[in-house]
């Protein structure tokens, strides 16, 4: 439970977002085991499909992440912030949704409820499987080796999963002991810096490890020569409301 003060324009926008979109019977636990255990499953039925692999087999995985890093990157800089037809629900969700339940002065879920929040629907998790990996793996698997298909498969499915845990954890209350390991405070603080809404619509895209911040430039410094962003500390209390 938070106990940190919620400005009230982030106060009003939960309990009407609570109101109107958490039902009854939402579980946010139950949200995040669908999303943990069969996110696991499609990773361990993959990894159980390979035989001997090759090392060049191998470089499929960092190959996959890099790819998926600049991806999580795209779509969350292009269609996630922005309107694009065909994928309206994405700015919806989280460009008037995520950001105004979440600012970088009120980060944390107040209960396991504002999980639906942070997490991508579980139909979302069936069409990533579904629509995007298991075609690409199967293109792998068909073009190169069955052995890259399933690696393919495997760690598409573990990048996205990875994705859900940090984000996940960006949110959680700061003093939770997770929240609290060195590099996840890190890793939390370059979320924080996004949730800024002077900042969220040109630093810090990435949710996972933010390298493709370092390589489009966009990775937020406290002294960046915009001219528009107030060279204060991205830190939480260093904000005052305007
Ligand atoms: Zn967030
Ligand atoms: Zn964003």
């Amino acid at each position: 439970m938070a106990t940190h003060t919620i400005p009230e324009r982030v106060a009003t926008f939960r309990e009407e977002y609570r109101r109107k979109y958490v039902g009854a019977r939402y579980s946010g636990r139950a949200h995040f085991a669908f999303t943990s255990v069969g996110s696991l499953a499609a990773i361990g039925f993959s990894l159980s499909r390979l035989e001997a692999v090759r090392p060049l087999e191998w470089l499929t995985v960092p190959a996959v992440f890099l790819l998926g890093n600049v991806v999580e990157f795209l779509g969350h800089r292009g269609p996630m912030h922005h309107r694009r037809r065909g994928l309206r629900l994405l700015f919806q969700r989280h460009t008037e949704q995520h950001h105004r339940f979440f600012t970088h002065e009120a980060l944390a879920y107040e209960s396991a409820r504002d999980v639906k929040m942070v997490l991508f629907p579980p139909v979302l998790l069936l069409f990533f499987l579904g629509a995007i990996a298991t075609p690409l793996a199967a293109l792998s698997f068909a073009l190169v080796s069955p052995n890259v298909g399933w690696l393919f498969a495997a760690s598409a499915v573990g990048y996205y999963l990875t994705y859900e845990w940090l984000h996940f954890c960006h949110h959680l209350p700061p003093e939770h002991p997770v929240a609290r390991l060195p590099l996840m405070a890190r890793l939390r603080r370059h979320h924080q810096t996004h949730h800024d809404p002077s900042k969220m619509q040109r630093y810090n895209f990435n949710i996972t490890v933010p390298l493709s911040d370092w390589l489009f430039g966009t990775t937020w410094r406290p002294a960046a020569p915009s001219g528009v962003d107030h060279p204060e500390l991205p830190r939480p209390r260093a904000e005052l409301e305007p």
